[in-house]
Parts: C-alpha cells; sequence; structure tokens
C-alpha cells in the first residue's frame, strides 16, 4: 500500500488553507496535510523530513515564501514547493523559480484549483529526473565496469567522453592527457565514417600505441552519431592482442611446416632419384656380370671337354698301370669336371633364359608333367619314390620347354631334399585362382626355415653342404627367371621338418 501523499502547508491565512485543502481533496484520495503557522512549526517540520510537498505564502508574518523555499531545498532538493500568492512581484517569482521553485500559483479564486495540479506535476517530474537519475548511474557504472574502451569524439577529432577501460587501453589519466597524445586518430575515424554513403559504421583492426610507448593491437568499431545536431563519433576499443598474437604464431607455424614439408620433399626427391640411379647402376652391373659368367661359361666348355677326354684317355689306356691312389686321383678328377660340367650347363641355361625371346602358347600340365616324369624315371625308381598328381589338371599359357626345366628342377629338388631313410613322397595338384592357375607341388622333405624362403629363389644360395645334397645353388633361380618371363609368380610354404610346397601361377588356358 503506497502512503498517503504528506503536505505542508504554510500559510498565515486560516480560511485560505481550508480552500486549498478543500481543492487538494478533490485531486488526491489519500492525503494529509501538516499546517504551519510559526517559525517552530516550520522547524520542526524541517527536522522531521515527512512531507512529501510544499505549499507557501509568500508573505508571512514570521518569514518569507522565498527563505522557507531556500530552506526546505537546502535541506530536501528533490522536494517539490509551490508558492501560491497575492502578495508577490515578477521579480520576486524569477527568483524564486531561479531559486528551485516549481510552480508560482496566483492567490485568485479561480486559480485554487491549480494548486493540486501543480503538485501532481511537480511530483511526477520529481519521479521522472529520479529514474533517469538512476538510469544514468547504472549507466555509468556499467561503462566503468566494462573491459572494452567506450568514447565519443566531435567531427574535429577531440574526445570528449570516455569509460575507465579506455584511458587504461592507452595507458592515460585523462581525457585531456589522450587529445594531448593523439593516441587514437579519431578525426581520421570521422573522415572515413563522413565518406560512406549508408549505415556509417566501421570495424577494422589496428595496432595501437600506449603512452608508454608500448603497442597493442585492437578491434576499433565507430559510428556516426547526431547529439543535438551536431555530429559525433561514438566509438569501442577493443584489446585484440592475444588472439593477434595467436593467429601470428598459428601463421609462422604453417609456415614453418610448409618450409619443412617443401625442404622434405625435395630431399625425398633427390633421394628418390638417387635411389633409382642406383638400381639402374646395380641393374646394369647385374647383367654385366651374368653377361661375363654366360661368356666364361662358354668358353669354359671346350677346355673342360678336353680335360675330361684326356683323363677318359688315361683312364682307358694306362688304368691298369696306374696304383689305387692315382686312379682315385684320376677318377676324382673326372668327377669334379663332370661337376663342373653341370655348373656351366645351368649358368648357360640361366643366362639364356634372361636373354631368349619367348614365345608363350597353351600348354597341357599333364604332358609337360608326364614328360618330366618320364625323364626323371631312373631316380624315382632308385629311391622308390611315391608320386601323385592329379588327373585332370588344366591348360596353362606358357613356354613349354621353359614349363619343363622349371617342373625338372622342383621335382628333383623335391626328391633330394628328403631325409636320410625317408621314402620320398610327392603330391602335384593344381588349384584355379581368378584368371591363374597355381600348381602346387608337396614334398615331405627336410623343409626350409622361413628366414631361407626368399633367398633360395636367387642363384648360388645353398642351404646344405655339398657332401650331405650336391647341387649347383642355380636350380631355383631358373624357376623363378622362367616363371618370371613368363609373365607368372613362383613361392613356396615350408616348415624345417614337415616338408615343402613349392608353388607356380601362371595364365590358365580356357578350354573351348
Ligand atoms: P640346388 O638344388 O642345386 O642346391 P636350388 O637352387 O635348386 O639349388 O635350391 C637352392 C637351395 O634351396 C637348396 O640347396 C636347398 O637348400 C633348398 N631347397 C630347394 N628345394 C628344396 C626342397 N624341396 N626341400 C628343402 N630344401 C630345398
Amino acid at each position: 500500500m503506497t502512503q498517503p501523499l504528506q503536505i505542508l502547508l504554510i500559510d498565515d491565512n486560516k480560511s485560505d488553507r481550508a480552500l486549498i485543502v478543500r481543492e487538494l481533496r478533490r485531486e488526491f484520495s489519500q492525503f494529509r496535510v501538516q499546517e504551519v503557522i510559526d517559525a517552530q512549526d516550520f522547524e520542526q517540520a524541517i527536522a522531521n523530513d515527512n512531507f512529501d510537498a510544499v505549499i507557501t505564502d509568500y508573505q508571512l508574518r514570521w518569514s518569507n515564501g522565498l527563505e522557507v523555499l531556500r530552506t526546505v531545498k537546502a535541506h530536501y532538493p528533490q522536494c517539490p514547493v509551490i508558492m501560491f500568492t497575492n502578495t508577490g512581484t515578477e521579480e520576486i517569482a524569477v527568483e524564486a523559480l531561479q531559486s528551485g521553485l516549481d510552480d508560482y500559483v496566483l492567490k485568485e479564486t479561480s486559480r485554487y484549483i491549480r494548486i493540486p495540479v501543480a503538485i501532481r506535476v511537480a511530483l511526477e517530474r520529481i519521479q521522472t529526473q529520479q529514474r533517469a537519475a538512476l538510469l544514468e548511474i547504472r549507466l555509468q557504472t556499467l561503462l566503468n565496469q566494462v573491459k572494452v574502451g567506450i568514447f565519443r569524439s566531435t567531427s574535429d577529432g577531440t574526445l570528449i567522453e570516455s569509460n575507465p577501460a579506455f584511458l587504461e587501453l592507452l595507458r592515460v589519466k585523462s581525457i585531456t592527457q589522450a587529445n594531448e597524445l593523439k593516441l587514437l586518430d579519431t578525426r581520421d575515424c570521422y573522415e572515413r565514417l563522413v565518406n560512406l554513403s549508408s549505415d556509417p559504421r566501421q570495424e577494422r583492426e589496428i595496432q595501437l600505441q600506449r603512452s608508454d610507448g608500448t603497442q597493442f593491437w585492437a578491434l576499433l568499431t565507430t559510428t556516426l552519431s547526431q547529439i543535438e545536431g551536431i555530429e559525433v563519433v561514438d566509438g569501442l576499443l577493443e584489446d585484440i592482442t592475444e588472439r593477434k598474437q595467436a593467429e601470428t604464431t598459428l601463421q609462422s607455424l604453417n609456415a614453418e611446416l610448409e618450409a619443412r614439408v617443401r625442404e622434405r620433399t625435395v630431399q625425398l626427391e633427390a633421394a628418390n632419384q638417387e635411389l633409382a640411379a642406383l638400381a639402374h647402376q646395380l641393374q646394369a652391373t647385374n647383367e654385366d656380370l651374368e653377361e661375363f659368367a654366360y661368356s666364361i661359361s662358354h668358353d669354359l666348355r671346350a677346355p673342360l671337354r678336353t680335360i675330361q677326354g684326356y683323363a677318359q684317355v688315361l683312364l682307358e689306356d694306362v688304368g691298369e698301370t696306374l696304383n689305387s691312389e692315382h686312379l682315385r686321383f684320376l677318377q676324382r678328377i673326372s668327377v669334379n669336371v663332370e661337376q663342373l660340367n653341370t655348373l656351366i650347363t645351368d649358368l648357360l641355361t640361366y643366362s639364356r633364359l634372361r636373354q631368349a625371346d619367348i614365345e608363350l602358347e597353351p600348354v597341357l600340365l599333364a604332358s609337360v608333367l608326364s614328360e618330366v616324369v618320364t625323364q626323371l624315371e631312373p631316380e624315382f625308381q632308385a629311391r622308390q619314390i611315391q608320386l601323385q598328381i592329379e588327373e585332370s589338371l588344366p591348360t596353362v599359357r606358357a613356354n613349354r620347354l621353359i614349363l619343363i626345366q622349371v617342373l625338372t628342377n622342383l621335382l628333383s629338388n623335391a626328391i633330394k631334399f628328403v631325409a636320410v631313410g625317408v621314402q620320398p613322397q610327392i603330391q602335384v595338384w593344381a588349384e584355379s585362382k581368378g584368371q591363374q592357375t597355381r600348381l602346387w607341388i608337396e614334398d615331405n622333405g627336410i623343409g626350409i626355415p622361413l628366414e631361407q624362403q626368399q633367398a633360395i629363389f636367387s642363384p648360388f644360395t645353398r642351404l646344405h653342404a655339398e657332401e650331405a645334397y650336391p647341387g649347383t645353388g642355380i636350380g631355383l633361380a631358373i624357376v623363378r627367371k622362367g616363371i618370371e618371363r613368363m609373365g607368372g609368380r613362383v613361392g613356396v610354404e615350408s616348415q624345417p621338418q614337415l616338408g615343402s610346397r613349392f608353388w607356380l601361377e601362371l595364365p590358365t588356358v580356357l578350354e573351348e
């Protein structure tokens, strides 16, 4: 519930007071009047501070309206004071109004009605003023608290208002100092805005200097406003140094990264070129070596045959006259020459495989295998081998002679690398792999350790001594080269002591 309105009524004339109260009653439903008729009453009232408005006559026995006005305003500047008189002059009215009088009403019968209206208007004005003052305070507090600098400047670039954050950003004590040091060119801000046709608003990132010479990055937002017909620049200034620094760091990191990637790419390319050159050289050297081996082998054949011939002649002609030791020497010569001959034959086969033009044709796996088996028949019989070949083998695209060499090598190895006393068991079958045929040759031999399974396909790689398992170490190299020249692949799966499974893959030829 609102408090009833309290009115201090200062008038010596009793009937005038009664008339005023009557008028007040018409306007206000709830109010209380405190009548003051002497100085003591007035002092008391001022001391008690329990009134909302004052109505006073000018002419008083104990004082006058101007004095009353000054005393009230001195204690309560917000309290409305209405002067209601018929004795005052115009000068008094002006003086009173200058001293803060809220309204001046002439004491005439027709004017009594104006008293309550004047009070209401004065009270409302004061309320409005109070609200405005409160808003102003709140606004000021906000401006003081925000971290963003706020400023206003005239069109000629003079700062006229700012909040503490603005001064703090520029490290100046006052707006005057800011104007003196010209740390922010607000004249330039104005000129930029004036040239913008519509929506005079600008946002830009600039680097500014503080009063102490240090620099910082700021986001400057400016707008053009009209204050009482005059153009001003309103602006916001925000410190974005940290963000800028982060951006710069990121940019330099990116640039560094790109530079490093470029550098690495160049290095990689150089390394690749070097590698390619080396590979080329290696291939050339390899080819030279193979070429050399081929020509040497070729040249060695004739003298070997001669040695073999002479050894044979000696054996036949004087063999019976030789003692047993000399006879053994002669036989060793013959065996070694034979071995050397095999090596040379293998080498020549390998070299020819590398060089010759190869013609491919449909080859029946079954017929090639039976030819190989026929060739190896003596060995098969000598060791009582069990051989199982799948019946319906497909046709592949190959060179018949090379395929015979390949399979001969694989099958003789399967027979050869079997532990002493074990009966060799060999199985051959085919498997379809897309457009390729994979032929398997499985034995129950001594097997091959995993780490050697790649190496055995290179020339001269042997895992055993000549005495245990004789050979030249070229057989599997011939196998690989031959298969590769026919566009196929070769490989092995094996476990020591459990046997090996060699496989080769060649394109399948579909039967019509
Ligand atoms: P060679 O048979 O003349 O020794 P290869 O090139 O045919 O030469 O074989 C290379 C090596 O691979 C052989 O010395 C042997 O150690 C191993 N090897 C080849 N085939 C088999 C097999 N079926 N089982 C076990 N080891 C094998």
